[in-house]
């Protein structure tokens, strides 16, 4: 059984926030566009219960294209937080690359730099996490960091990105994620 929240949290999940966490209707900025996409809540709730800690991970290039600024996507992710808290569901930490692609930047993915800094602040090794997106870009920073990554994909068939498995939707990559968690013994056992 794993202890009460007072456990420290053995393990990370990174979790992208666009087309993984929410709807994905491009370049988000008014919460009334937010929608959670099926089995999120029950997913995300899983993976807690499992004592990982949970990071939001996202890139927000409109940041940098000018579509909107800092402050909206802060205030877009507490409302999403909000909403998905109320539901039972706990973040950790979010980090976001407010960079374009042509900015250089060591944080937008596929670079690490965003789940180096949330390793470093939580103090757990990277070789103790999985990513989970929608898209290549996550799976590749997953790559890049040595770590394996979920990719959320209603098409199994289609897309080989190197991830170590696809799921439908967050429940199924919470299924995924608990025997990855018991094969390297991330799950202490109390
Ligand atoms: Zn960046």
């Amino acid at each position: 059984m794993i202890k009460s929240q007072n456990t420290k949290n053995l393990f990370m999940i990174f979790v992208d926030r666009d087309g993984t966490l929410i709807k994905d209707t491009g370049y988000i900025k008014d919460p009334s566009e937010i929608k959670i996409l099926p089995n999120t809540v029950e997913g995300l709730k899983k993976i807690t219960s499992l004592g990982a800690a949970v990071i939001m991970i996202t890139n927000q290039s409109g940041i940098s294209r000018g579509y909107f600024d800092l402050p909206q996507v802060v205030h877009l992710n507490e409302v999403i937080m909000k909403r998905l808290s109320a539901s039972g569901c706990k973040f950790a930490d979010i980090q976001i690359c407010p960079h374009g692609p042509n900015d250089g930047c060591g944080c937008r993915k596929p670079k690490t730099g965003l789940l180096r800094k949330a390793s470093k602040s939580l103090n757990i090794p990277l070789n103790r996490s999985v990513i989970v997106g929608d898209r290549e870009t996550d799976i590749a920073a997953g790559l890049n960091a040595g770590i394996p990554g979920i990719l959320i994909s209603s098409d199994k068939s289609n897309y080989n990105f190197g991830q170590y498995s696809t799921a439908a939707d967050m429940l199924e990559a919470a299924y995924i994620i608990e025997r990855l968690a018991i094969e390297n013994s991330w799950i202490l056992d109390v």
